[in-house]
């Protein structure tokens, strides 16, 4: 996947939402995703990263993005529909829908986890992006070719040791992409996943504290994958959960 090579153009007209675009991941997933012509929707939870994501794709002469201040862990079902009617006020459509934003929670043994914290993990990883993807479907389906992302974890594949709620949340994740996934085989719309690997932001750092960050690959390195699944090039491609980058 690393290898694939988007043309420059190659989101052009399209409108995508990335989820947590004020820093990590998202952050240059909306960067290069404008980069390469789209108009991007920028949520978060974070208003002074999102103005500071807004001002550098203007600055780069890329077309002109939106703003959605959104704190995920609070937010209901109709605000997910109101957003969903704004959306197809001003553009007409959503072409793209990268779920990105998550949070970590604690690091802990099984019988230590704290059911609060459990319920804020699940409410912002699995709920949140349930509502968010079931609330915009109709918006995505006006689009040629809709695209829904999902981002997924080694741990949502295979558990590990203390990774409690984290872990469990992206098993529900990939869950959600391939029950998703086989209810639009056939359609103008497809859901995948992607599991980004070990990758130098913040979130990593919080998890490995002694890690050296330079041994990581850097959110621009998985750019290739996360381009494609957006692009034309992946219209077939449907209930796949790939690997940003080769297995280490
Ligand atoms: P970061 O913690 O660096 O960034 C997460 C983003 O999500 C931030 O912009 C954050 O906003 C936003 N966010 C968190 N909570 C909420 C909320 N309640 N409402 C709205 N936005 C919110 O994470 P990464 O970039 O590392 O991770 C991106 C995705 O990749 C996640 O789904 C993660 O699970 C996954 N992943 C990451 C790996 C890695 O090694 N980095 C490995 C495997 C998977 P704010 O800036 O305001 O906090």
């Amino acid at each position: 996947m690393l290898e694939y090579q988007a043309e420059n153009d190659a989101l052009k007209d399209k409108v995508i939402l990335v989820t947590g675009a004020g820093a990590g991941i998202g952050r240059t997933a909306a960067l290069t995703y404008a980069a390469h012509g789209a108009t991007v929707i920028l949520l978060g939870r974070s208003t002074n990263k999102l103005e500071a994501v807004y001002d550098e794709i203007v600055a780069s002469g890329a077309p002109e993005p939106a703003i959605v201040p959104l704190d995920m862990k609070g937010a209901t079902e109709q605000n997910y529909r109101d957003l969903a009617v704004t959306l197809e006020e001003q553009f007409g459509r959503l072409d793209g829908l990268l779920l990105n934003a998550s949070v970590l929670g604690a690091l802990t043994p099984f019988d230590q986890i704290d059911s609060e914290m459990f319920n804020e993990v699940m409410q912002v990883n699995v709920t949140a992006n349930f509502l968010m993807a079931k609330s915009l479907m109709p918006v995505l389906r006006l689009a040629e070719h809709g695209s829904i992302v999902f981002t997924s974890s080694g741990v949502g594949r295979t558990g590990r040791a203390y990774w409690g709620p984290y872990a469990i949340s992206k098993f529900a994740t990939e869950g959600m992409m391939e029950t998703l996934a086989d209810e639009l085989a056939g359609s103008t719309l497809r859901a995948n996943c992607i599991n980004p690997g070990a990758t130098r932001t913040k979130m990593r750092a919080t998890a490995f504290p002694a890690e050296d960050p330079q041994n990581l690959k850097t959110p621009e390195d998985l750019m290739p994958l996360y381009l494609y699944l957006m692009s034309d090039d992946s219209v077939a491609v449907n209930g796949q959960s790939l690997d940003a980058q080769p297995k280490r």
